[in-house]
Protein backbone atom coordinates (compact mmCIF):
# COMPACT_ATOMS: atom_id res chain seq x y z
CA UNK A 1 0.00 0.00 0.00
CA UNK A 2 1.16 3.31 -0.63
CA UNK A 3 0.29 6.35 1.37
CA UNK A 4 0.66 9.91 2.01
CA UNK A 5 0.28 12.78 4.54
CA UNK A 6 1.27 16.28 4.70
CA UNK A 7 2.84 17.55 8.14
CA UNK A 8 1.95 20.60 7.35
CA UNK A 9 1.81 22.80 3.68
CA UNK A 10 2.89 26.76 2.68
CA UNK A 11 5.29 29.39 3.55
CA UNK A 12 5.67 28.49 7.39
CA UNK A 13 6.82 24.92 6.90
CA UNK A 14 6.57 22.16 3.96
CA UNK A 15 6.93 18.31 4.95
CA UNK A 16 5.03 15.75 3.51
CA UNK A 17 5.65 12.13 4.49
CA UNK A 18 5.15 9.27 1.29
CA UNK A 19 5.24 5.75 2.80
CA UNK A 20 5.26 2.46 1.01
CA UNK A 21 4.06 -0.93 2.85
CA UNK A 22 4.74 -4.08 1.32
CA UNK A 23 2.50 -6.24 1.64
CA UNK A 24 5.03 -9.51 3.19
CA UNK A 25 4.51 -7.07 6.09
CA UNK A 26 7.93 -6.28 5.59
CA UNK A 27 8.91 -2.62 7.25
CA UNK A 28 7.77 0.30 5.51
CA UNK A 29 9.83 2.67 3.99
CA UNK A 30 8.98 6.14 4.49
CA UNK A 31 10.47 9.44 2.34
CA UNK A 32 10.38 12.81 4.03
CA UNK A 33 9.43 15.30 1.06
CA UNK A 34 11.07 18.46 2.22
CA UNK A 35 11.48 19.38 6.00
CA UNK A 36 10.35 23.32 6.78
CA UNK A 37 9.88 22.51 10.33
CA UNK A 38 11.43 23.31 13.58
CA UNK A 39 12.89 19.37 15.47
CA UNK A 40 10.02 20.12 17.95
CA UNK A 41 6.98 20.63 15.17
CA UNK A 42 8.45 17.87 13.55
CA UNK A 43 8.63 15.07 15.83
CA UNK A 44 5.18 16.42 17.14
CA UNK A 45 3.22 16.27 13.79
CA UNK A 46 5.13 12.63 13.38
CA UNK A 47 3.57 11.33 16.12
CA UNK A 48 0.34 12.80 15.49
CA UNK A 49 0.59 10.17 13.11
CA UNK A 50 1.73 7.34 14.91
CA UNK A 51 5.53 7.98 13.60
CA UNK A 52 8.91 8.85 15.25
CA UNK A 53 11.67 10.67 13.40
CA UNK A 54 13.58 7.53 13.57
CA UNK A 55 10.93 5.97 11.11
CA UNK A 56 12.01 8.36 8.07
CA UNK A 57 14.55 6.65 6.26
CA UNK A 58 15.47 9.35 3.58
CA UNK A 59 14.22 13.48 3.00
CA UNK A 60 13.72 14.39 -0.55
CA UNK A 61 14.78 18.15 -0.30
CA UNK A 62 12.84 20.13 -3.34
CA UNK A 63 14.91 23.58 -2.97
CA UNK A 64 16.45 25.88 -0.57
CA UNK A 65 13.79 28.22 -0.03
CA UNK A 66 13.57 28.04 3.91
CA UNK A 67 9.92 26.60 4.12
CA UNK A 68 11.09 23.72 2.60
CA UNK A 69 14.75 23.07 3.76
CA UNK A 70 14.94 25.17 7.41
CA UNK A 71 15.03 21.80 9.44
CA UNK A 72 17.03 19.30 7.54
CA UNK A 73 19.83 19.84 8.70
CA UNK A 74 19.08 19.49 12.27
CA UNK A 75 17.54 15.84 11.02
CA UNK A 76 20.56 15.43 9.65
CA UNK A 77 23.20 15.58 12.43
CA UNK A 78 20.81 14.02 14.89
CA UNK A 79 19.38 11.04 12.85
CA UNK A 80 21.69 10.76 10.57
CA UNK A 81 19.03 10.77 7.51
CA UNK A 82 19.93 10.55 3.82
CA UNK A 83 19.41 13.33 2.14
CA UNK A 84 18.63 13.97 -1.31
CA UNK A 85 18.59 17.01 -3.13
CA UNK A 86 19.97 18.77 -6.96
CA UNK A 87 23.28 20.43 -7.04
CA UNK A 88 22.45 23.27 -7.08
CA UNK A 89 20.09 23.34 -4.37
CA UNK A 90 22.91 21.69 -2.40
CA UNK A 91 25.14 24.52 -2.91
CA UNK A 92 22.92 27.69 -2.55
CA UNK A 93 21.20 26.02 0.99
CA UNK A 94 24.95 26.95 2.15
CA UNK A 95 25.17 26.35 6.22
CA UNK A 96 21.39 25.30 5.82
CA UNK A 97 22.60 21.59 5.02
CA UNK A 98 25.45 19.36 6.09
CA UNK A 99 28.19 18.13 3.76
CA UNK A 100 28.33 15.10 5.10
CA UNK A 101 27.80 11.40 3.70
CA UNK A 102 24.42 11.45 4.13
CA UNK A 103 24.15 13.75 1.38
CA UNK A 104 22.50 12.71 -2.32
CA UNK A 105 22.71 14.03 -5.46
CA UNK A 106 19.59 14.04 -7.35
CA UNK A 107 19.01 15.24 -11.15
CA UNK A 108 16.20 15.69 -12.97
CA UNK A 109 15.15 12.55 -14.66
CA UNK A 110 16.74 10.41 -12.79
CA UNK A 111 14.88 7.68 -10.78
CA UNK A 112 15.73 7.18 -7.05
CA UNK A 113 15.44 4.08 -4.89
CA UNK A 114 14.77 4.14 -1.38
CA UNK A 115 13.86 1.21 -0.05
CA UNK A 116 10.20 -0.07 -2.04
CA UNK A 117 9.60 3.80 -2.85
CA UNK A 118 11.03 4.88 -6.41
CA UNK A 119 11.38 8.87 -6.54
CA UNK A 120 11.10 10.57 -10.33
CA UNK A 121 12.58 14.11 -9.49
CA UNK A 122 11.36 16.39 -12.79
CA UNK A 123 12.77 20.00 -13.26
CA UNK A 124 10.41 22.92 -12.23
CA UNK A 125 10.02 26.80 -13.23
CA UNK A 126 10.45 28.27 -9.70
CA UNK A 127 12.85 31.32 -8.16
CA UNK A 128 15.01 28.67 -7.03
CA UNK A 129 18.38 27.90 -7.82
CA UNK A 130 17.46 24.12 -9.05
CA UNK A 131 13.94 23.33 -7.85
CA UNK A 132 12.98 19.68 -8.32
CA UNK A 133 9.50 18.12 -8.01
CA UNK A 134 8.39 14.59 -7.83
CA UNK A 135 6.64 11.36 -8.03
CA UNK A 136 6.82 8.42 -5.60
CA UNK A 137 6.16 4.83 -6.74
CA UNK A 138 5.49 1.64 -4.81
CA UNK A 139 5.94 -0.36 -8.43
CA UNK A 140 1.89 -0.61 -8.59
CA UNK A 141 0.47 3.19 -7.99
CA UNK A 142 2.12 6.58 -8.30
CA UNK A 143 1.85 9.82 -6.41
CA UNK A 144 2.91 13.32 -7.65
CA UNK A 145 3.88 16.02 -5.34
CA UNK A 146 4.17 19.65 -6.59
CA UNK A 147 4.69 22.46 -3.89
CA UNK A 148 6.72 25.19 -5.77
CA UNK A 149 6.35 26.27 -9.53
CA UNK A 150 6.05 29.50 -11.40
CA UNK A 151 3.50 27.86 -14.09
CA UNK A 152 2.39 24.58 -15.50
CA UNK A 153 5.29 23.51 -18.32
CA UNK A 154 4.70 20.68 -20.94
CA UNK A 155 7.56 18.59 -18.92
CA UNK A 156 5.84 19.04 -15.77
CA UNK A 157 2.61 17.65 -17.51
CA UNK A 158 4.01 14.89 -18.92
CA UNK A 159 6.06 13.73 -15.47
CA UNK A 160 2.91 13.77 -13.69
CA UNK A 161 0.52 11.74 -16.11
CA UNK A 162 -1.02 8.66 -14.46
CA UNK A 163 -0.66 9.62 -10.65
CA UNK A 164 -2.97 8.23 -8.72
CA UNK A 165 -3.06 11.01 -6.12
CA UNK A 166 -1.82 14.44 -6.43
CA UNK A 167 -0.31 16.88 -3.68
CA UNK A 168 -0.57 19.97 -6.10
CA UNK A 169 0.33 23.46 -5.41
CA UNK A 170 -2.72 26.10 -5.38
CA UNK A 171 -1.18 28.83 -4.00
CA UNK A 172 -3.49 32.17 -4.55
CA UNK A 173 -6.56 33.84 -6.01
CA UNK A 174 -4.95 36.85 -8.35
CA UNK A 175 -7.51 38.97 -7.37
CA UNK A 176 -6.87 38.44 -3.86
CA UNK A 177 -3.11 39.07 -4.54
CA UNK A 178 -3.34 42.34 -6.11
CA UNK A 179 -5.90 43.81 -3.60
CA UNK A 180 -3.51 42.42 -0.48
CA UNK A 181 -1.12 44.11 1.56
CA UNK A 182 2.16 42.50 0.09
CA UNK A 183 4.56 45.02 -1.10
CA UNK A 184 4.54 44.93 -5.09
CA UNK A 185 8.04 43.48 -5.93
CA UNK A 186 6.45 40.40 -3.97
CA UNK A 187 3.44 40.54 -6.08
CA UNK A 188 5.30 40.86 -9.06
CA UNK A 189 7.22 37.35 -7.46
CA UNK A 190 4.56 35.15 -6.70
CA UNK A 191 2.19 36.22 -9.52
CA UNK A 192 5.29 36.02 -12.18
CA UNK A 193 6.91 33.13 -14.06
CA UNK A 194 8.92 31.53 -11.20
CA UNK A 195 6.33 31.95 -8.40
CA UNK A 196 3.88 30.28 -7.53
CA UNK A 197 0.49 28.78 -8.83
CA UNK A 198 -2.75 30.77 -9.38
CA UNK A 199 -6.40 28.28 -8.10
CA UNK A 200 -6.76 28.83 -12.60
CA UNK A 201 -3.63 27.21 -13.65
CA UNK A 202 -3.27 24.85 -10.76
CA UNK A 203 -6.49 23.44 -12.22
CA UNK A 204 -5.42 23.78 -15.86
CA UNK A 205 -2.62 21.48 -14.35
CA UNK A 206 -5.22 19.28 -13.14
CA UNK A 207 -6.97 19.17 -16.31
CA UNK A 208 -4.44 18.28 -18.47
CA UNK A 209 -3.39 15.60 -15.95
CA UNK A 210 -7.05 13.94 -15.32
CA UNK A 211 -6.97 10.58 -16.28
CA UNK A 212 -9.91 7.99 -14.72
CA UNK A 213 -7.49 6.72 -11.89
CA UNK A 214 -6.61 9.93 -10.88
CA UNK A 215 -8.62 9.20 -7.31
CA UNK A 216 -6.67 12.06 -4.68
CA UNK A 217 -5.89 15.23 -5.08
CA UNK A 218 -4.71 17.36 -2.38
CA UNK A 219 -4.64 21.31 -2.84
CA UNK A 220 -1.39 22.46 -1.27
CA UNK A 221 0.66 25.44 -0.59
CA UNK A 222 -2.26 27.75 -0.05
CA UNK A 223 -1.45 31.28 1.08
CA UNK A 224 -3.01 32.31 3.92
CA UNK A 225 -2.98 35.92 3.18
CA UNK A 226 -3.61 35.28 -0.54
CA UNK A 227 -6.58 32.50 -0.78
CA UNK A 228 -9.27 30.97 0.76
CA UNK A 229 -9.55 27.24 0.86
CA UNK A 230 -12.98 27.01 -0.92
CA UNK A 231 -11.83 29.39 -3.93
CA UNK A 232 -8.50 26.63 -3.78
CA UNK A 233 -11.03 23.87 -3.78
CA UNK A 234 -13.78 25.50 -6.11
CA UNK A 235 -11.19 25.97 -9.01
CA UNK A 236 -9.42 22.51 -8.50
CA UNK A 237 -13.02 20.86 -8.31
CA UNK A 238 -14.59 22.33 -11.91
CA UNK A 239 -11.13 20.39 -13.41
CA UNK A 240 -12.02 17.22 -11.73
CA UNK A 241 -13.46 14.18 -13.12
CA UNK A 242 -16.04 12.18 -11.62
CA UNK A 243 -13.84 9.38 -10.62
CA UNK A 244 -12.02 11.32 -8.41
CA UNK A 245 -12.77 10.66 -5.13
CA UNK A 246 -11.58 12.45 -2.11
CA UNK A 247 -10.55 16.42 -2.47
CA UNK A 248 -9.08 18.05 -0.03
CA UNK A 249 -6.65 21.00 1.53
CA UNK A 250 -3.50 20.70 3.25
CA UNK A 251 -3.98 23.00 6.36
CA UNK A 252 -0.67 25.69 6.81
CA UNK A 253 0.17 24.00 10.35
CA UNK A 254 -2.01 20.61 10.61
CA UNK A 255 -1.80 19.65 6.92
CA UNK A 256 -3.81 16.68 6.46
CA UNK A 257 -4.50 13.06 7.14
CA UNK A 258 -2.93 9.64 5.75
CA UNK A 259 -3.97 9.45 1.99
CA UNK A 260 -4.14 5.62 0.98
CA UNK A 261 -3.47 5.05 -2.27
CA UNK A 262 -4.38 1.97 -4.06
ZN1 LIG B 1 7.44 26.96 -0.62
ZN1 LIG C 1 9.85 28.01 -2.99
Amino acid sequence: MLRFTSLGSGSSGNATVVEAQPHDGARPTRLLVDCGLAPRQLTARLAARGLLVSDIDAVFVTHEHSDHVSGVLALQSRHGTAVWASAGTWARAGAKVDPAPSCHIACDGQAIVVGDLTIAPFAVPHDAAEPLQLTCSDGRHRIGILTDIGEPTDAVVHALQGCDALLLETNHDPAMLASGAYPAWLKRRIAGQRGHLANAQSATLLDACRHDGLRHVVAAHLSRQNNRPELALAALRGALGATCTLLSVADAVTGCPWVAVG
